[in-house]
């Protein structure tokens, strides 16, 4: 599922690029929400005009992409 990890140009932030486990296109993973039973996710696409999905804690592919951001983000310290 995770497509690419890409530092962004302008912030140096890392971005983490995966596959859309609802719709299937490529997109930016970001955190959405936090909440008691683990953070919601937004996968931001760029295809035109903006879309985003979001995957809560019982979308299919959750698990695997709270373990991408995991292990990414906990690169990063
Ligand atoms: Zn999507």
């Amino acid at each position: 599922m995770l497509l690419e990890v890409a530092k962004h140009e302008h912030t140096g932030r890392t971005m983490i690029i995966v596959r859309c486990p609802r719709c299937g296109n490529p997109g930016h993973l970001t955190v959405h929400k936090r909440t008691i039973s683990g953070p919601k996710f937004k996968i931001v696409h760029k295809n035109g005009r903006k879309a985003t999905c979001s995957i809560g804690s019982t979308a299919e592919g959750y698990d695997e992409l709270r373990e991408i951001h995991e292990r990414v983000r906990g690169a990063e310290k």
